[in-house]
Order: structure tokens, then sequence, then C-alpha cells
């Protein structure tokens, strides 16, 4: 068997091995702030591709990018009590605008610079973003408002996790109002359905998309959509989440209109988030021990060229024949864009550049050495198949011709066998025939390391009832992730109830 890049594999510590290609990759290094991270330029240029790419989706749906301020007043949380109850737990809060140094020289904040009122560090824009809603909409003429911002926010987190929970996180908030319920509720999946796209077509994460059950929605909301991706390991991670906020935000905050009939009403609102999460999920769907492995689509850098320089007479050919390269492949597109290049002239060990870029996940590399200039050649590795039958590195000499003839088609071949692996990785992982809780117990109990997920039917318990069946699950490290869209109707009993069951809902060991 090959020795593998990483000191750790996914078998032998699955959050190691999550953090060894983290460091690896040079992804995001902690801060020293608890929760906060430095994302690393490669780590930055994935979510570059992610926004640019998600941002595109978000326009073509009809929607405006804005912005709105960091600081949030403490009183417009006030307004909805479910809202504050929910994220009241988790806020920043600013009391003070200026510092002064103490008798001993220690900076403090200044007791004569108290602000009047605590500003909150947004944890989300609702409430803000409702207000300004209040002051736009006035007339059913001004309805639909369809907006969305790319910002930071912060929440308290209590144990965080590079990427997939931390305390400061960078995503795209989605705010719309309409006049009408049905309105809202369409918007609310059609976002939701943006999310399952993007998701699968541009990160190759197969997800599972479906409404939240009630205790799993968002603070506030009438009902929480989630899209939902199975990690290697078996776990879950909400990827994305679309809130339908009913009229509880627009009550709270005024968002009222004029209808046709000069009636006063008040809007229906809806919010949707995606996160630097996502890039914790890509790492968990497409990594393997020999670090990261990038989707072509959402790569920083998609071909990588590595010059194989000797110091000696022949370098001078190799740089000319790699620029040439370097030319002709930006000329080319693949999923309708100019291919990203790079050329490799560090002075670094050449093998220790071709494992550096292995553990990127860099989706091509192409190494030129001596040999390959006189032949016309260039030696290709492809990150989806780094190894050969007998466990030998794959590295293939082919005519340079052959190779810009056929960049395109790998890198689109190689975004969707790695989506295909993935959905029949997640596929096969779905056990739907369990009908007793204490067969579910088990199951999960005895499947250990990689438990999966378990789809049974249930009678959609609400309040305490509902509280009941998430203690229970929570005795076996268990969570609802969601009633998924395309889910056969039940036909059976409910697990937990026993009553006759109304729906089918996913159980899961979560992130
Ligand atoms: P929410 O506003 O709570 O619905 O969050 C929207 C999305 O942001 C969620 O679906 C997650 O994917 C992501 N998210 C929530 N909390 C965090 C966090 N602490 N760190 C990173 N991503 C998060």
């Amino acid at each position: 068997m090959a020795k593998h890049a990483l000191s750790v594999t996914r078998d032998e510590d699955f959050a190691q091995w999550y953090q060894a290609v983290i460091a690896e990759a040079d992804l995001a290094e902690e801060s020293g702030v608890r929760g906060c991270m430095v994302i690393r330029p490669w780590g930055y240029g994935i979510w570059e591709r992610i926004q640019r790419l998600l941002d595109d989706r978000i326009k073509e749906t009809g929607h405006d990018n804005c912005y709105f301020p960091i600081f949030i007043p403490l009183s417009n949380f006030e307004k909805e009590a479910e809202h504050v109850d929910g994220f009241a737990k988790e806020m920043a809060v600013v009391t003070h605008h200026r510092l002064v140094q103490d008798e001993s020289g220690k900076l403090v904040p200044d007791p004569e610079a108290k602000l009047e009122e605590p500003l909150v560090v947004r944890p989300t824009s609702e409430t803000v973003i409702g207000n300004a809603f209040a002051r736009w909409i006035q007339s059913w003429r001004d309805l639909p408002v369809l907006i969305n911002q790319w910002a930071n926010v912060v929440r308290w987190e209590m144990r965080t996790r590079m990427f997939l929970r931390t305390s400061e996180f960078l995503w795209q908030e989605g705010h719309t109002a309409h006049a009408t319920e049905e309105e809202a509720r369409e918007e609310t999946l059609r976002m939701l359905e943006v999310y399952r796209s993007f998701a699968e077509e541009c990160v190759a994460m197969p997800v599972i998309a479906g409404e939240k059950p009630e205790n799993e929605r968002f603070p506030g909301a009438d009902a929480t959509w989630s899209i939902e991706a199975m990690m290697q390991d078996g776990k879950a991670l909400q990827a994305g989440t679309s809130h339908f906020l009913g009229r509880t935000f627009a009550q709270a905050q005024n968002i009222k209109f004029q209808n046709r009939d000069g009636q006063f009403e008040h809007a229906w609102t809806t919010s949707w988030g995606m996160s630097t999460r996502m890039i914790g999920g890509m790492i968990m769907t497409h990594g393997d021990d020999d670090g990261l492995c990038v989707p072509p689509r959402i790569a920083p850098q998609q071909i990588i060229i590595v010059p194989l320089l000797r110091g000696g007479p022949e370098d001078e050919q190799i740089k000319r024949y790699c620029n040439e390269l370097w030319y002709e492949l930006r000329k080319q597109t693949a999923f309708g864009e100019p291919l990203r290049v790079w050329m490799d002239t560090r002075e670094v060990k050449p093998v220790t550049k071709r494992w550096g870029w292995v553990k990127k996940g860099a989706p091509i590399v192409i190494e030129v050495g001596g040999r390959d200039v006189a032949g016309g050649n260039v030696s290709v590795v492809r990150r989806d198949r780094l190894y050969r039958e007998d466990g030998k590195l794959d590295s293939v000499a082919v005519p340079r011709g052959e190779l810009l003839g056929k960049a395109k088609a790998i890198l689109e071949s190689m975004q969707t066998r790695m989506l295909l692996g993935a959905r029949e990785r997640m596929e096969a992982s779905i056990s739907r025939s369990i009908t007793d809780f204490d067969k579910l117990a088990d199951y999960f109990d005895k499947n250990g390391k990689y438990p999966g997920w378990v789809e049974v039917q249930w009678s959609r318990p609400t309040g305490a009832a509902l509280d009941k069946v998430v203690e229970r699950l929570k005795a076996h490290k268990l969570t609802f992730r969601n009633v998924p869209l395309n889910a056969k109707p039940a036909d059976g009993a409910c697990i937990f109830t026993g009553e006759p069951a109304v729906e089918r809902i996913l159980v899961a060991r979560a992130y």
C-alpha cells in the first residue's frame, strides 16, 4: 500500500485528519482569538469562487446586493421575543467607544465613553434589514423587495471548529418581503433549490433538501428548510438554510403596505443563508488521505504547471516551454469560464511542490522536465486519480497537444465524477428500513465510526411531545436533520409514538 501525504488517515482519526487537511493545504489557521480563524489565500480563493458562483445564482433569481452596518442597536432585538431568545446567549456586545489608561498604565474601556445604548455585533440581520424594509415599503407596488448581503457575522459559539462552527464567519444572507404568503413560501423554496443546485453542481456535494422539524427552526421563523450533506464519516452537515418568516418579523418591525384595495397589511418575509461552513463540507466530502481535493469549479487554480528545473542549461528551454503551455491553456475554457492556470516557479524541490499541490487539492498538476520538452510531452497528475492500480503514483506523459485538447474535458468530467462518487456514498449510507426506536438506537450505537443516516416514519409531534422525542434521540447523540422534499409518502407507524406516521424524517449524528 502506498504511503500517504498526511500523517493521520481518515480511518485513524477523522477529526484530526480534518485539522491536518486544513493545515497541510494552507487553508486557514487559528488566530489566537477563540473561534476566529485566519483564512489563508488558498482557503480564501475557494471562498471567492463559492461567492462568485453563488452570487451569480442569487442575482439570476432577481436579488440585488446591498450592505447594512455590522452594529445593531440592542433595542432592535427586543422587538421580537423568540428571535432575541434564540440569539441572546451568543451575542457580542459593544459598550464603549474609547479606551483610557488606568493607574497602572493598562488600557481599559473609558467609563466616560460608555455608549448610551449598547450595540450588538450582528449575529444575523433580520432586525436591521426589517427596519429598512419598514421605510422602503409603502404600497403593493414596492413589493417584492429581494435583497442579499455578503458579510461577516458573529455568534459566540461555545464549541468551535474551523469553518464548520466559528464565532465569526463569512456568509451571504438574503432577505425578502412579499405581498402574499404564497409568494413568500415560493421564494423560500426557490432559494432552497438554489442552494441545492449550487452545492451539487459547483461544490459537487450531494445534499438532501427538506424541512426542519419545529425544534430546529430559526428563532422566530414559521418554517425552516435546509440542505443536509453527508460527510465521509457518515455525519450530517447542515449546509444552508432558507426560512419562511411568516408575518412575525413584519409585525414586530411594522413592515406594512397598502394593498390594491387601499387597505394596510403586514408583509410576508423570508431569509436564507450559506456560510464558510461550506468549505468544511467540501473538505469532508472530497478530501482523502493525501489531503484536500477541490472540485474544479471552485478551485482557485485548476491546473498547476511545475517546471522541473535542475539548475542546468536546459532550464531556459523548460521555462519557455512551460510559459507557452501556460499561455495556450489560459486561452481555453471549462464550465464556460477561462481556465485558471498557475505556474509554480518557486525555488523549491520539485517533489515538495508536487505533494504540496496534491495536499492543496489542485485538480491537475502538470510537470515538465527536460525529457518532456525533448519529446513534446507533459506529465499529468490528476488529483481524483492519484494512484494506479498497483499503488504507484499515476503520472502519465502525454503529448502536449493532447493535453491542450483534453484539459476542458478532464476538468468537467472530474467535477461530475466527484459528485457521482459522493452521491453513491451518501445513498449507500441511508437506511430506510428501521421501524422501531430500539433498533434505531442500536443501529447507530453499533455502527460506531461510520453511522450514516436513517430515514424513519413519524407522526410529527409538536411542543412537549416533540421535546420528549428530541431528548430520546439526544441520549444516543442523535438529531433530526430534515423531512426530505422528495421522500416517499408515509405508510406505516411513527417510530416514536406508534401513531400513524404522516411523513418521513432523517435522523443522524451531526456536526
Ligand atoms: P442561520 O441564520 O442560523 O439559518 O444560518 C445560516 C447558515 O449559516 C447555516 O445553515 C449554516 O450553514 C451557517 N452557520 C450557522 N452558524 C454557523 C457558524 N457558527 N459557523 C459557520 N457557519 C454557520
